[in-house]
């Protein structure tokens, strides 16, 4: 672990096991972190934000960021093996979305912000009992950071929250998801090895112990709290820090629809439905996991979209062409096995998939699993599963699906099939969710704000609106004197 500059086993002396999901094998061990150790991490986050320059100094910010970047990438193909290890998300993958486009981006957009910025504006002087009063607002960090991140693109979460969060002058205490320890320990070697970052700026906590990330919601030392994770514990978080009125940036889960219009082009789009709904194992936030087909397509279109699932290829996660592998632990893994049985008790109509693969006997793999026959009410269609399950839904007319898209208490993402593109603005503008995706057209990229609406969470991620989330507001009034 990283507290106040250095490299620390637990104070209880303890260590958890790391298991890779595809082998079920111990990849190593990490320090088992305590309360008094999360004590020791807040403790330092707060006397670097209170007593030295890093607040204010944006000029070693943008520094320290861009030698992070640097740092990260000296170790990019160490990251990349063990990110498949501890993940299993598989090596396309880690490529395209996790590892390379997050080092693209995610520490240079904030470090660029630092220079480009509007930390500081005028308003008009007013008048006011018989003086000029000159008034500047000013942008300012918020604090200690209690940053939380959850196991299924853990890298990718923890260097976007980082970014943002120590380019506008913050201090943070990192705590990782339990199963997915070790990209945030490597992260606090680097730190320690290759930058200038002082210490008590970044924190580092690992634990098996989820309540650990609760001691950083009450904490009064602690200002913010941004989590990624799910909506039940975004919920309980908003509840533990409301005594302390702390500032919320939550990223929740999702139950994103993808409504396929009649004219939509289905050679291109069905594919895309199958890479989405099983893109690592369907553990994505804002994937599309409701597909809404017209009703008068509708058989045709389940009958395509099987036969896209039954040609997803997974397996082994270091196969450069498979494109799913397992789901993240033994947890998760009977889990979504209890979804597969509450679809077939709830009346839906399994088309492919539905079990754990016959031929892969080690790993928490699941198949590529489709439900026919699904109605909107059901929990298969409401519920969160996490794994890689795509239920199909009919709808009548446009009105009808954006109704069933909107019905959820999720908000997060949206996906809209047609060769119409005033109809896909329309719909865009009617579906009640932070991003909109038409033909799959995914805008994702460091300066471009993500979240959801609803129960997906609050705030943003990314962009302008993403930074401006770990800033505090000042208003100053100046004598006209004062010059
Ligand atoms: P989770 O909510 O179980 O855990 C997330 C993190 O919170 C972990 O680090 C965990 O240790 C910690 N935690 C657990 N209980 C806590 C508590 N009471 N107080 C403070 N911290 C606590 O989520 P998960 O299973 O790790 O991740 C999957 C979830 O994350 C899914 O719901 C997914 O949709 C969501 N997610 C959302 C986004 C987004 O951007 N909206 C991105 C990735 C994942």
């Amino acid at each position: 672990m990283l507290i106040d500059g250095d490299l620390v086993e637990s104070s209880s002396g303890r260590r958890f096991d790391n298991i890779n999901p595809a082998t079920e094998e111990v990849i190593g061990q990490v320090a088992d972190g305590t309360p008094a150790d999360t004590d020791r991490a807040i403790a330092a986050a707060r006397r670097a934000f209170d007593t030295t320059d890093w607040p204010t100094d944006r000029e070693m910010r943008a520094r320290a960021l861009l030698q992070l970047q640097d740092a990260l990438e000296s170790e990019r193909e160490l990251y990349r093996q063990e990110l498949i290890d501890e993940t299993g998300m598989p090596r396309s993958l880690v490529a395209s979305a996790h590892l390379d486009a997050t080092l693209e981006d995610a520490l240079r957009f904030p470090a660029g912000m630092i220079r480009d910025f509007a930390w500081e504006r005028s308003l008009d002087p007013v008048a006011k009992g018989g003086q000029v009063v000159r008034r500047t607002v000013r942008k300012e960090a918020v604090g200690v950071v209690g940053a939380i991140v959850p196991w299924n693109v853990p890298l990718e979460v923890t260097l976007h929250k980082l970014g943002q969060a120590l380019a506008t002058g913050n201090t943070v205490v990192l705590k990782p998801a339990p199963d997915t320890p070790f990209n945030a320990t490597r992260l606090a070697r680097l730190v320690v090895d290759k930058t200038d970052i002082p210490p008590g700026v970044l924190n580092v906590v690992t634990s098996s112990d989820h309540l650990i990330g609760e001691a950083l919601v009450t904490d009064p030392r602690v200002d913010m709290i941004s989590f990624t994770g799910s909506t039940a514990t975004g919920r309980r978080i908003a509840e533990k820090a409301a005594p302390t009125l702390k500032r919320l940036f939550l990223e929740l889960g999702g139950k994103s629809a993808h409504i396929l219009f009649d004219d939509a082009d289905l050679d291109v789009q069905l594919p895309l439905a199958a890479r989405w709904v099983t893109a690592h194992a369907g553990q994505g936030c804002h994937l599309p996991t409701r597909l809404l087909a017209p009703r008068s397509r509708y058989d045709e279109i389940v009958e395509r979209v099987r036969a896209e699932m039954e040609q997803v290829p997974y397996g082994d996660p270091n196969d450069p062409d498979v494109h799913m592998g397992p789901v993240i632990s033994a947890r998760q893994h009977e889990r979504v096995l209890g979804y597969l049985r509450l679809g077939r008790e709830e009346g839906a109509r399994l088309v492919t998939g539905g079990r754990r693969p016959a031929h892969l006997d080690k790993g928490f793999f699941i198949e590529p699993t489709v439900f026919a026959d699904v109605d909107n009410s059901m929990r298969i269609a409401r519920e969160e599963i996490f794994g890689p399950v795509l239920v199909v839904i009919p709808y009548d007319d446009e009105d009808d699906a954006v109704r069933i898209a909107n019905d959820s208490q999720y908000g997060l993402a949206g996906n809209i099939s047609t060769q119409d593109p005033e109809r896909a603005l329309r719909v865009a503008s009617r579906l009640r969710v932070g991003v909109a995706r038409i033909n799959g057209s995914d805008p994702y990229a460091a300066d471009a704000p993500f979240g959801g609406y609803k129960q997906s969470g609050l705030g943003r991620q990314n962009g302008v609106e993403g930074f401006e989330q770990y800033l505090q507001t000042k208003t100053l009034g100046l004598p006209d004197t004062f010059r």
